[in-house]
């Protein structure tokens, strides 16, 4: 390795740990869903099913770096954790800002528990309504942009689409004489060539830099039914998590009850062309999860399961 790429930066991390791969019916084996993605220094919680807060400190995952929390639909495997977090973290003294994202309705239902139990939040939350109805982009943060993505269930749902900004190009140092000055480098690293009073062309960005890694994206697909129409907006996403509450021996009570397969979920991600699939939320009436993984590995080979308590890398 040369020392070129040994002072490379490491691009910040963005990686994704699975709290809550099960559905609705309570189980022993699975917890209901919750999803904790890391961005840098922040930390985004995608839904927040019963007891998510206890599987934070399994995971020795610190809440007060806590951001932004986003909620699918009103379905309470994914989002009946959400009071009893809010009200540890006031506990626990945090005074900064928190950034929720959810369905009209959430906002009543966390203001009448505060209500009524007399407590008063030490921090500010920020509600944001999510429109279930069109993509939206809801948060432009200064590594990741994130937009909604309207999903068919019995009622309103949304998914998630987070997507890292784009790297500026590494500078090739070590090809610089010492005495470049800083306002070049700058130059350099915003892809400029720098050139003399005369308009001649002293350090070519090309020759000086070297591109960034391309930026990376994770797309959080709740309970939904089969739905094509997602398909565009999903294209080329780096990971995919798409429900896949049943197998295709119940695809017709999936269909009734706005549900989707494994099979279906691979389909999405095949004619997406995503990177790789990640299915979860399993119905807690199959005991093998490994014929979930077959059955979606044979239309999308590069299918995992969601397991608790593991971190992908997205
Ligand atoms: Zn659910
Ligand atoms: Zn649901």
């Amino acid at each position: 390795m040369t020392e070129t790429q040994t002072l490379r930066p490491v691009p910040f991390p963005f990686a994704l740990t699975i709290l809550g791969a099960g559905s609705a019916t309570p189980s022993l084996r699975l917890h209901q869903t919750a999803q904790l993605l890391s961005i840098g220094n922040d930390y985004v919680l995608i839904d927040c099913g019963e007891g998510t807060q206890l599987r934070l400190i399994e995971q020795r995952i610190r809440p007060g770096r806590l951001r932004y929390i986003f909620i699918s639909h009103l379905h309470g495997d994914h989002y009946f954790g959400l009071a009893p977090l809010l009200s540890s973290l006031n506990l626990a003294g945090r005074t900064e800002d928190l950034f929720l994202f959810g369905p009209r309705g959430l906002d009543e239902v966390l203001t009448t528990i505060f209500r009524v139990s007399d407590s008063r939040l030490g921090y500010r939350l920020h509600f944001q309504v999510v429109d279930p109805s069109e993509p939206a982009l809801l948060l432009d943060h200064p590594q990741m942009t994130v937009q909604s993505i309207p999903l068919q269930h019995r009622i309103d749902c949304t998914g998630y689409l987070f997507r890292e900004k784009p790297h500026k190009p590494h500078l090739l140092r070590d090809k610089l004489p010492d005495d470049v000055p800083v306002a070049y480098l700058k130059q350099l690293k915003n892809g400029e060539n720098i050139l003399d009073a005369d308009g001649k062309l002293l350090y070519a960005a090309s020759e000086y830099t070297e591109s960034a890694p391309a930026p990376r994206s994770y797309a959080f697909c709740s309970d939904t039914r089969y739905v094509e129409e997602l398909i565009p907006q999903l294209h080329g996403v780096d990971l995919l998590y798409h429900e896949a509450t049943f197998m295709e021996d119940n695809a017709q009570r999936a269909a009734e009850v706005y549900h989707s397969t494994a099979k279906q979920a691979a389909m999405i991600a095949a004619k997406a062309e995503v990177g790789r699939l990640l299915i979860g939320h399993f119905s807690s009436r199959y005991k093998q999860f490994d014929l979930f993984l077959d059955e979606a590995r044979a239309v999308f080979p590069e299918t995992y399961l969601a397991i608790e308590g593991e971190t992908t890398h997205v």
